[in-house]
This record gives C-alpha cells, structure tokens and sequence, in this order.
C-alpha cells in the first residue's frame, strides 16, 4: 500500500509526505519542524509515527526543518555527500547514527519502503529524486529538475503516483519581472521544468500505456505561475495524447501552503 501526500509545495517550502506500507518517510523538510508537525497532524499523522526524512538538495526550500525535526524525533536523514556538505551548517547538530550517505543508482531500505533514489539536473550539490515501492507498486518524486532525460522518465515511468514539477509559464517567465541572469537560470537544463515540459512527460505516459497514474504537480512558481494554467497545460497535453483527466489520470495541484490530497496506491 503506497500514500503520497504534499503538505507543502513551492519556493517557499516543500515537504512530501511518502507511505509504503507502515513505513512513513519525509522527502524534504523545507518548512519549519512546526509547521510541517501540525500539517502532518492535519492529516491524521502524528508526527513522531515518522520513520525516516529523506532530502533531495540542500536549498533551503527543502531542508529549514531537517534539523528540528529529527532533533525531536531522533529520525535518520538520508542524502547525497554533496547534500551533506550543503546543508550541515544549515541543519545544526544531527545525531551520528542519524546521519545516512546515500547515491543515486543505488537503492536502500527504510523497513517497508524500498527508496531508488536517482540524480537530477538543478543547480545544487548532488541533487536527486526518489522512487519509493512497497515492493509491488511505485511512487515517485521528481522536482527541481531543468530536463527529464530518458534516465530520468525510465526512474519515474512506473510508479503509479507522482509528484512532478510543473514551476512555470514559459510566457509568463519570459515576460515577467524576473532579471535575464535568473529568467535564464530557470529556463536552463539545471533549472527548473516548465508547465509545458510537465505536460509532455504526462502526455508520454499515456502513450506508453501509463493509464493508472495519479499525478500532483508541485514546485509552482508564484510569480510565473497560477495553479490553473498549471493544470490546463498539463490537461490539454493528456487531451493531445488521447487521454482524459478525471477519466485516465487523476491530476491536482499541489497548495502552496496547506497539504494536497492524499493519493493512494
Ligand atoms: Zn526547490
Ligand atoms: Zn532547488
């Protein structure tokens, strides 16, 4: 049995709850540890149910209540060596035993939950994304990422439930107030995926017979996007493919700051 939850999604702070079986893990902690205590209560978790909180880079939208909440509930964190030294001085003192190097390619257990992380394109240290399996079925993880390679699409084409990121309005972010140095930052292969971009994978995914899915897209930006354009892109791109949503995949955006439904697996 997988759940995927977002409590959280954005510049601003992402935190994902992810669930296979009994084992509950964090991917991220980019809120303060109360903020993401009470929304995980929100939704029927009691925060110290945690098993593991596992991060994906050292921005700080991903990692402010790491510290904090495995300080309080003397949970594990996992991530890349490059992640480690990016945020350590960030997220204070962790406990020894809780400190876990991870790779991407190489895949680890957290009791119930299989997690195969793999590396994604973004400006950070050694980024990564994660598919979490129950050991029948899959769910995925993949934001700040610029491309979705065939390595990529091949890690995330068979989970059922997804979180993929869809940040931006092309012409929203190539009109709006945002410096040329940034605007191309965001657009760059180490940047972050586009609406568009978003609703091609999701396009491809019907094509290859990915009928099953439950997608939340997360990560929008709040200046270069609205959740309804992010939706309507990504509905449009499933139409074009031949699917309908609400009939072939289900599809939500996920709330900036209040958690997205839970999908079930
Ligand atoms: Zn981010
Ligand atoms: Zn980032």
């Amino acid at each position: 049995m997988l759940k995927l939850c977002t409590l959280s999604s954005g510049s601003s702070g992402n935190a994902v709850l992810a669930q296979a079986d009994g084992t509950k893990i964090l991917i991220d902690c980019g809120i303060t540890g109360k903020a993401a205590s009470d929304r995980l209560c929100a939704i029927g978790v009691d925060p110290s149910e945690l098993d593991a909180i596992v991060v994906t880079h050292e921005h700080i939208d991903h990692i402010r209540g790491v510290g904090v909440l495995s300080r309080r509930y003397g949970l594990p964190v996992y991530a890349s060596v490059g992640t480690w030294n990016g945020m350590i001085d960030t997220v204070g003192a962790i406990a020894q035993e809780n400190i876990h190097y991870i790779e991407a390619d190489t895949p680890f257990a957290v009791d119930d939950a299989i997690i195969f992380p793999f590396a994604t394109s973004h400006d950070a240290n050694e980024s990564l994304g994660f598919t979490v399996s129950d050991g029948k079925k899959c769910l995925s993880l993949a934001t700040d990422l610029g491309v979705v390679d065939r390595y990529v699409y091949d890690n995330i084409r068979g989970s059922e439930l997804l979180v993929l990121e869809a940040n931006h309005d092309e012409n929203m972010l190539l009109n709006g107030p945002y410096p040329q140095r940034l605007k191309e930052r965001i657009f760059s292969d180490s940047g972050h995926l586009s609406n568009r971009i978003c609703g091609a994978i999701c396009g491809r995914f019907l094509n290859e017979g990915g009928r099953e899915k439950r997608i939340i897209l997360g990560h929008l930006s709040q200046e270069n996007n609205t959740p309804e354009m992010a939706f309507d892109t990504v509905r449009r791109s499933i139409e074009h493919a031949g699917g309908r949503v609400g009939g072939d995949i289900f599809v939500t955006v996920a709330g900036r700051g209040d958690p997205s439904p839970i999908l079930e697996a």
